[in-house]
């Protein structure tokens, strides 16, 4: 068994690397990285689900992922379900899903897809405009620099397209 400190250590690192990817990720796309104020509101619910369902009877993990702490992803559509960077396709929304709003669960087109760094997690969503809106995790005009952890959510460069909004 690792030796806590270690254990603890690996965490920061792999909480490190998690944020630095999602950087990397918000650079190579354009997209604004922000950092979310709020740990009551909508996404630290579905993290707490996702972290349930991770933990459950039904948590699936890709072969890659072991015991030490490592960055990991998952969706909020794919409950249970963790991988590691390369296995990224074993998230891949089928058709419908990747037309329905995580949040309120409509299927429409002109979802926006977005990705939070949770720790050494990094948990892809996708919402519609009023979800944005009403969850606050609507991406500013202005990037937030230099903003402390914990949470952390951008835009990912290509999951598969969420079509573009309706004009
Ligand atoms: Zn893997
Ligand atoms: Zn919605």
């Amino acid at each position: 068994m690792a030796h806590p400190t270690a254990q603890a250590d690996q965490v920061h690192a792999a909480t490190t690397d998690a944020r630095r990817r999602l950087t990397t990720i918000a650079a190579a796309s354009g997209q604004h990285l922000t950092t979310t104020g709020d740990p009551t509101g909508w996404l630290a619910g579905q993290a707490a689900r996702c972290l349930a369902a991770l933990t459950g009877p039904g948590a699936r993990l890709c072969p890659h992922i072991g015991t030490s702490p490592h960055v990991v992803h998952a969706a909020v559509w794919a409950p249970g379900l963790l991988v590691c960077p390369t296995c990224t396709h074993l998230l891949r929304p089928t058709a419908t899903e990747d037309r329905t709003c995580d949040r309120c669960r409509r299927t429409l087109t002109g979802l926006y897809p977005a990705m939070a760094a949770l720790g050494p997690v990094l948990l892809t969503y996708g919402l519609c405009s009023p979800c944005q809106n009403a969850t606050g995790l609507t991406a500013p005009r202005t990037p937030v620099e230099g903003a402390p952890p914990p949470r952390h959510h951008a835009r990912p460069p290509r999951r598969h397209r969420r079509h573009p909004p309706r004009r």
